[in-house]
């Protein structure tokens, strides 16, 4: 049987609703071998995975998911093989805590406009929902769909969170470039995260490429819940074309995307495993 890999997962630490722990073991229950926890700019849930997945024989990877943007783009990037030891990358630490603090008052902006939208919510309140220290924007959906305001959290999205509708607020973010650095600097796997879901032409992304190729940019995601077959095919080719490395993974996020499994996305999905194979040989591991 051919391994199932997924190399895209968000938790509880972030915004998924499934602990580290309980990833695990449904991945253990899905026959997947290799897993990567990328929690949105943190790594708080990849201990607690780690330990889970040595107990199941289950491959763990330590991931971060970060979002940037380039110009009017958002930019998704990954990291893979986050060192375990960041006690002498405090830069690394530093851009991670600032990020944080961003979103938290990016997040503090969306309760006042909900506020003033005359809904009744606090900060608690999401934070409650959150179970770690990272709240998303799916956890106020989340909150808005528990009381009855929507039916679903796609209808908040679409009403609310969505950009540039009622409740929101943009975070100021750090560049593509940025990210691509910071990831290089202390030795993880670069990766951009589903390219074919950024809105730009296939000229803009190859001169995006050009840029953050000599920043330590490695891999390209072809393979994710969002990307049609044809996508895969372009990307595939994409990566070739700049001598990158390719990854995959499903972007779980447990309930508030039900409809994307661990490992198998969509349905559709089929991550390869000899994609991993190759990045751990360009990493120099066995
Ligand atoms: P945040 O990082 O707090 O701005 O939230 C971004 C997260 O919200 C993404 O990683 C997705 O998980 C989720 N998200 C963004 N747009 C949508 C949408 N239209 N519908 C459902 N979830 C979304
Ligand atoms: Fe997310
Ligand atoms: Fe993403
Ligand atoms: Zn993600």
């Amino acid at each position: 049987m051919k391994n199932i890999i997924d190399l895209h997962i968000h938790s509880t630490a972030s915004d998924g609703s499934l602990t580290p722990t309980e990833i695990v073991h449904r991945a253990s229950r899905l026959g997947i071998s290799t897993i990567a926890i990328t929690d949105h700019d943190t790594l708080d849930g990849l201990e607690e995975g780690e330990l889970a997945a040595q107990k199941y024989g289950i491959e763990f990877i330590r991931g971060c998911e970060v979002s940037t943007r380039h110009g009017i783009y958002d930019v998704h990037v990954i990291g893979l093989w986050i060192p375990k030891d960041l006690e002498n990358h405090s830069e690394f630490m530093d851009a991670i805590q600032s990020l944080q603090e961003k979103r938290g008052r990016r997040n503090n902006r969306i309760i006042e406009k909900l506020q003033g939208l005359g809904i009744s919510i606090t900060m608690e309140d999401v934070k409650k929902l959150a179970g770690g220290d990272v709240v998303g924007r799916p956890h106020f959906a989340q909150f808005l769909k528990n009381i009855g305001l929507v039916r679903s959290v796609k209808e908040a999205f679409d009403e609310y969170l969505a950009r540039d509708k009622k409740a929101y607020e943009p975070r100021k973010a750090i560049t593509p470039h940025d990210a691509v650095q910071l990831f290089a600097k202390i030795g993880a796997t670069v990766v951009l995260a589903h390219p074919a879901l950024m809105p730009c032409s296939i000229e803009e992304l190859d001169g995006l490429l050009k840029e953050l190729i000599p920043l330590g940019l490695n891999a390209l995601e072809a393979y994710h819940s969002s990307h049609s077959h044809k996508d895969e095919r372009f990307l595939v080719e994409l990566a070739a074309k700049h001598n990158l490395l390719l990854s995959g993974g499903s972007d779980f996020h447990g309930k508030s995307k039900p409809q994307i499994e661990l490992g198998r996305g969509k349905g559709g999905l089929r991550v390869p495993s000899f994609l991993l194979e190759r990045m751990k040989a360009a990493r120099g591991c066995d």
